[in-house]
């Protein structure tokens, strides 16, 4: 079926999957299989001994998953039966070398799909293909993430969500960050995404209350909308927030503030003081831990029809002051060890939009960055990544026509428009100690948007 196809049906599909959000507790029993030679089994078992998560684990001897369900008294049909369902199923696939061998995938997850709870999680272990010397392997591990991304869409009615943790060799012991992500409702608008772990110079268990606590934060556009929810997210996991935000929002800014214990900075990301005015701030408060480059506008026209001040002033608020902003703060060491760099891209900077090149060009230079600095700062202990939210019901959102909208919301395999707190979520993954190995990640939060895919 085309996808033009496929998209009408949804169209006409009543209600999408209510999603769990992070207030749900993540609970129940984890399906944990794998290839051969797995490599990230004992992280994985020992997250979910550490989590409360109980897990079933197909018998070596027959290997056969029913008979394991059957054991555990997990059901395999109907959302309504009597017993338990499975929160998610885990794959490690890091062995996987032959085609042959990715059978075992198949053997994995076929038997038990129809047995995983509404807002349930599928995650499949790989390595990282350009990696691997043999391209029989190189061709497998790939293989994985083509999977991944098949059950995502397959899975996308009932909530669940499936993603590749793709895991470097030597990064095993950084997973504890990406999986206390993945196997809650937190990643819950986070779905088809390929997180990529890396060594880290230092490594650190994953705290569940309070893990930025000590860690000062400056949010830019912090006032409303997606800004505002990055901002009491950090606040709720113990950050002391600094929301920036421009002189028309300051009685937004100064009241979200003061709820939050933090401080409210009145400033123009694009004047020429800027930069120097962090820089001194950040000064006084022993340097920033995390910097989340949010502000960011639209001047949408085609190209042709595009004044030039829409373009520059476009690029200048979504990427050229973040930029400057992080070079005042990175020569001047105001960045603290263990720091973290986000920032916010688009879908849209993925794909392209028709009537956006300004936003889309902007947009894309801030993955562009993200990809170039990562690695210049690992030995700094300084992670960059960014976020690219797909379509999020915020003021932005709402200022488009009705019938654009609801196509908007609709096209993704959840059928539905993200929130705030789904991209907020994200970055306090990025922000939490354990998230060390995570950098040079853009993370989507579209719901496996079907645009750029
Ligand atoms: P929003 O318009 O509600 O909030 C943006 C905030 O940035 C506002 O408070 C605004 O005052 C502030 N801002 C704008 N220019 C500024 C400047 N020069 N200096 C300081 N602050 C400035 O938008 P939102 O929907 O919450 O979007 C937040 C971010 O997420 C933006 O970068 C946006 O491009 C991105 N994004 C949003 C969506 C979506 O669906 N809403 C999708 C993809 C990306």
């Amino acid at each position: 079926m085309s996808q033009i196809v496929e998209t009408l049906i949804n169209l006409g599909l009543g209600k999408p999957a209510e999603l769990k959000r992070a207030t749900t507790p993540f609970q129940g029993t984890v399906l944990l299989g794998s290839g051969p030679n797995p490599g990230c089994m004992n992280a994985l078992s020992l997250f979910c001994q550490q989590h409360g998560l109980a897990v079933a684990a197909p018998d070596n001897a027959s290997g056969e998953i029913s008979k394991t369900l059957e054991a555990a008294k997990i059901w395999a049909h109907g959302d309504d039966a009597p017993g338990e369902k499975l929160q998610a199923l885990v794959f490690d696939g890091t062995g996987i070398s032959t085609t042959a061998e990715l059978s075992l995938a198949y053997e994995f997850f076929q038997p038990a799909l129809k047995s995983v709870a509404r807002s349930g999680r599928l995650l499949i272990v790989s390595r990282p293909h350009r990696d691997q010397s043999d391209p029989e392997r190189a061709a497998c591990q790939r293989a994985l993430e083509g999977l991944a991304r098949s059950l995502a869409k397959e899975s996308g009615k009932k909530g669940i969500t499936a993603q590749t943790l793709c895991v470097e060799d030597g990064a095993e012991e950084n997973l504890t960050g990406p999986l206390t992500f993945l196997l809650s409702h937190k990643s819950a608008y986070v779905n088809a995404q390929v997180f990529r772990v890396s060594e880290a110079t230092a490594t650190s268990a994953a705290i569940d209350t309070q893990p930025l606590a000590g860690k000062t934060a400056l949010v830019t556009g912090a006032s409303r909308g997606i800004g505002a929810a990055i901002a009491s997210t950090l606040a709720r996991d113990g950050a002391k927030i600094i929301g920036l935000d421009v002189e028309p929002m300051r009685a937004d800014l100064e009241t979200l503030m003061q709820k939050l214990g933090g401080e409210a900075l009145v400033a123009d990301i694009t004047a020429d003081g800027t930069p120097g005015q962090l820089l001194e701030l950040a000064k006084t408060k022993g340097g920033f831990d995390i910097v989340v480059h949010n502000a960011g506008i639209t001047r949408d026209k085609t190209l042709a029809n595009m004044p030039k001040h829409w373009w520059d002033m476009t690029l200048e608020i979504n990427l050229g002051a973040a930029l400057r902003i992080n070079k005042a703060l990175l020569e001047a060491n105001a960045i603290n060890e263990g720091g973290r760099i986000i920032g916010v891209s688009s879908m849209n900077g993925i794909a392209g939009q028709r009537g956006q090149s300004n936003y889309a060009a902007s947009k894309a230079g801030v993955i562009g960055y993200v990809e170039q600095m990562a690695p210049q700062l690992k030995d700094r202990g300084i992670t960059v990544n960014a976020v690219a939210p797909g379509f999020i019901e915020t003021a932005m959102t709402a200022a488009i026509p009705t019938m654009t909208r609801e196509v908007g919301r609709r096209l993704n395999s959840l059928s539905q428009g993200g929130q705030p707190e789904d991209v907020a979520e994200t970055i306090a993954f990025f922000a939490n100690p354990a998230s060390q190995g995570i950098t040079g990640n853009v993370i989507r939060v579209c719901g496996q948007s079907w645009l750029g895919a």
